[in-house]
């Protein structure tokens, strides 16, 4: 099957692809995706070259959660990078950073003091508290996360949006609740626009490989299409002659 060009110019669309340089033998999977991207500014990076330049050098895994690490480059370390979001040249999958310049702002993002995060992990009894209908989540620091891969990192989420509330308080246990890595992307598909309104995309990328393919489904019974072996058919039963 023909994959994207993952490199050059595609004829068509005169798109330009960036290369996997590498070697990248940094120590993170964040900082192996930011050196991807620091040596292709202003190409295209595919997320096959994402999960290559990401993939641990000495083990040789692939990240699962490669999708968190590409937020935390722009929301924590403040680097732009566009995805077909943002800009309509780009496809599903496709991402773009347009220079190598951080927002000033995104270090500041507030964040628990270590001893107030102690007490909220120690509240939480070191396990997400996600609240899905009554059901908290409960995953484990260094679990293995059955859903969505990988193993689970507890990171501190702010109870109310920062929209709502600007003015948290870093040292109000209170104020914080433990979120593993899946949920900290969940509560994203609410409330990154502040608007309430669900992030599709979001949710289908958090979405394991089981809940994909029935999405995929949906939309393909949806549009009038079928699956047969692998191909996607038009099915006209009423045309048919
Ligand atoms: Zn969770």
């Amino acid at each position: 099957m023909p994959r994207n060009p993952k490199q050059s110019t595609s004829k068509a669309s005169g798109k330009i692809y960036g290369k996997v340089k590498g070697p990248y033998n940094q120590k993170s999977v964040r900082t192996r995706i930011e050196a991807l991207f620091l040596d292709n500014i202003g190409k295209i990076v595919t997320r096959e070259m994402i999960i290559k330049a990401s993939t641990d050098p000495v083990t040789g895994r692939q990240p699962e959660n490669w999708h968190q690490r590409l937020s935390e480059l722009r929301t924590d370390t403040g680097y732009t990078i566009l995805s077909w979001r943002d800009d309509p040249n780009l496809a599903v999958e496709e991402y773009l950073m347009p220079s190598a310049e951080k927002r000033l702002s995104a270090g500041k993002r507030v964040k628990p003091t270590p001893a107030c995060w102690e007490k909220v992990l120690v509240n939480a009894k070191h396990a997400c508290e996600w609240d899905e209908d009554g059901q908290l989540c409960g995953m484990k620091e260094d679990d293995i996360d059955p859903v969505g891969g990988g193993r689970v990192r507890l990171t501190p989420d702010h109870k109310s949006p920062h929209s709502v509330n600007p003015n948290s308080d870093p040292s109000d246990p209170n104020q914080w609740r433990a979120l593993c890595g899946r949920h900290q992307v969940m509560k994203k598909n609410y409330w990154d626009n502040s608007t309430g309104k669900l992030n599709i995309a979001g949710i289908l990328q958090a979405a394991s490989e089981k809940e994909k393919r029935a999405a995929l489904n949906l939309l393909l019974k949806y549009f009038g299409y079928t699956l047969e072996g692998g191909k996607v058919q038009v099915s006209k039963p009423s045309e048919k002659p």
